[in-house]
């Protein structure tokens, strides 16, 4: 089916009480091993790609990619641009077709965060394409390393948030409370009363970043407290470095062992997806 808009799907996450796990590609492979898991497990997905890691791949080409395997497959597919940082990414995106866009101003302050996500939201909104932006700021580093710390003076107020979602115009906001990017340092610890003050203070979607390392109770939680997406990473790529690994070391002489070493490790990344949807109880909901 063609690629589906983030709210559609979102929509109805919120009135069953699931969230959609947003799992980032980079090659045709992890598009593959992402929606084959959306398939097997009959769940809605949403793909992202992060502008963090554009020197990496050709985006017109990955989102060419993600639409096609979109339309061959019968579970909604959601393309959403992840951390878009600048208006320059976000622009090429809604040409090359992205149906979401989520713009990360975490960084800025919060008139500027303001500002950029309003512009944003006038691009994409007449469009069709739904906006996700983030307040607060998430801990860690969007760049892979592995120390995912988190600040509680970062952490999403609720009365800024009802102020940011209504001048914005945004469809989902991503919070701030305990989550964080990479691999945690222990155990992370979540701030269940600010998620439900936050639920309360703003009408839409809530998006939980830095899925990789939360426990499987938590996450049920924190999606009965109103978290409706997912974003899932680190996890995915430690499990590719593993496997990749393990693959070599079982690699013979034939040149074509290298396509094994690929295939095993799309393999894996597809069991790890699906997994998380089991978790996040969207199986069974496409
Ligand atoms: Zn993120």
């Amino acid at each position: 089916m063609p690629l589906a808009c983030l709210k559609e799907v979102l929509d109805s996450a919120i009135s069953e009480k699931y969230a959609v796990g947003a799992f980032n590609t980079f090659n045709e492979d992890f598009t593959d091993a992402i929606i084959s898991a959306a398939e097997e497990t009959r769940s809605p997905v949403i793909v992202n790609f992060s502008e963090t890691q554009l020197e990496y791949v050709d985006l017109q080409c990955l989102a060419q990619v993600v639409k096609l395997k979109a339309e061959r497959s019968n579970v909604p597919v959601v393309l959403n641009l992840d951390h878009g940082l600048t208006f320059e990414t976000v622009e090429r995106s809604v040409e090359y077709g992205f149906t979401s866009i989520m713009f990360d101003g975490s960084g800025l302050s919060f008139d500027q965060n303001v500002e950029r996500t309003a512009k944003v939201v006038e691009l994409c909104n007449p469009l069709g394409i739904s906006v996700e932006a983030e307040l607060g700021a998430v801990g860690g580093d969007e760049g892979g390393a592995l120390t995912a710390d988190t600040d509680p003076s970062l952490y999403t107020d609720p009365s800024q948030a009802a102020e940011f979602v209504e001048t914005t115009g945004i469809d989902a906001l991503a919070v701030a409370i305990g989550n964080a990017h990479g691999k945690y340092r222990g155990q992370p610890v979540l701030d269940f009363d600010r998620l439900s003050e936050l639920r309360d203070a703003v009408p839409v979607p809530l998006v939980l970043h830095g899925g990789s390392g939360i426990s499987d109770d938590d996450f049920r939680t924190a999606i009965s407290l109103g978290i409706a997406k997912i974003n899932f990473l680190t996890g995915m790529l430690l499990g590719a470095i593993e496997e990749t690994s393990l693959a070599i070391e079982n690699c013979g002489e034939k040149y074509n062992d290298y396509l094994d070493v690929l295939a095993r490790v799309k393999k894996r990344v597809s069991s790890i997806v699906a997994e998380r949807m089991n978790v996040f109880g969207s199986s069974g909901r496409a």
